[in-house]
């Protein structure tokens, strides 16, 4: 069947691994510094757009970490937040993402004196009006930064599990990857793990496999955030494989921050022949100016995937999903339903069988491990 950018866009769709920060609109930007009275680096829309989305043109890390300087700036007030992640639930849903888990650190949002509290409420009133008014489902994952220090991982910690059941799925450990070992901030994921609370830490990302190997060995994680280069060690790689361990893959994001020289390099496709549960995610969708069905007609025009393998990377982002087991079956189970209806509708015909179908066994209760 022809892989189209119509047709990625049409089949439902998750998204695991994004950024408030990195994905609020420019136009949203725009607004809220003028309501604040915020002064940007630009004095036009457009040139605010060249400043923040930055997508192929960016030239190193630094370029596109400076742009979160100018999301961040406007995001210190109650509104911009709620209002930041409405617009997400809006944008998913328009692409026909039926779930996503958004991440942010709120104490990068507290330097107009927002309580931590109130800057969580703010994100998670955003959601639930956003799940209401466009029929998508959001999870909500905080994060600690490795960069500030682990005191303050613990605070964030902490908050994760006060809204546990309330929103927050998950914690994650975001910033900085070299110089800054996770395993520095090992208190704060046994609090998380003895609250059972689900655990994504970015690694392998900006420093090598060993980054990941302290993200699953110290800290417990259950998912691994990019991931990419994994691949330099064989041992670690089939540990990952052998338990299921989800890598969030985002390949815009990688090729823009060099972590990847290439879309065609990136290891996605090696970890998808290689039997890993790989999943594809936008990181951000301002910076790295993109969304999940542009992410997946990548995966098809640059790393060669099929059809009935993108069902497979749609299929590994559902049941990678931090939700509850009967909440996960569901959804799962209508986006196959959904994929039969279109392998129908568009080829007239049975749905051709998934390449790694054996994992997945609606019928039997869905989510096999
Ligand atoms: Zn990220």
């Amino acid at each position: 069947m022809r892989v189209t950018a119509d047709l990625l866009r049409r089949v439902p769709k998750t998204d695991l691994h994004c950024h408030l920060d990195g994905s609020v609109r420019v136009q949203t930007v725009w607004d809220m510094a003028k309501e604040q009275g915020v002064r940007l680096p630009a004095s036009s829309m457009e040139e605010l757009e060249s400043l923040v989305k930055i997508g192929e043109d960016c030239q190193n890390l630094v370029q596109y970490l400076k742009a979160f300087d100018i999301t961040l700036s406007v995001m210190q007030v109650r509104e911009s937040l709620q209002r930041a992640a409405y617009e997400l639930c809006e944008d998913f849903a328009r692409e026909n993402v039926r779930y996503f888990e958004v991440r942010f650190s709120p104490i990068l949002h507290t330097l107009r004196g927002l309580k931590l509290t109130e800057i969580v409420d703010a994100v998670l009133d955003g959601l639930a009006q956003g799940e209401r008014a466009f029929g998508v489902k959001t999870g909500c994952i905080i994060c600690g930064m490795r960069n500030i220090n682990p005191e303050t991982s613990m605070i964030l910690a902490e908050l994760a599990v006060a809204y546990k059941n309330n929103g927050v799925v998950a914690f994650d450990l975001a910033g900085a990857e070299e110089d800054y070992p996770a395993k520095k901030h090992r208190e704060a994921f046994f609090r998380i793990l003895n609250n059972n609370i689900n655990v994504t830490i970015h690694a392998g990302e900006a420093y090598g496999p060993e980054s990941i190997h302290q993200a699953i060995h110290y800290c417990g994680t259950h998912r691994i955030g990019h991931g990419t280069r994994l691949k330099e060690d064989g041992d670690l790689l089939n540990y990952v494989n052998d338990h299921r361990i989800p890598l969030e893959c985002c390949i815009s994001s990688n090729v823009q921050t060099r972590a990847c020289p290439s879309y065609a390099q990136h290891p996605i496709r090696f970890y998808y022949d290689y039997g890993l549960r790989v999943t594809v995610n936008t990181d951000n969708l301002l910076m790295s100016d993109t969304t999940v069905s542009k992410e997946l007609l990548i995966c098809h025009e640059h790393l060669g995937f099929s059809w009935p393998e993108i069902k497979d990377l749609i299929i590994y982002g559902f049941k990678s999903a931090f939700l509850p087991y009967r909440d996960k079956v569901k959804l799962l189970n209508d986006a196959i339903e959904e994929l039969r209806a279109i392998d129908r509708e568009l080829n007239g015909a049975e749905a051709e069988t998934t390449p790694h179908a054996a994992e997945v066994s609606p019928t039997k209760g869905g989510v096999t491990y």
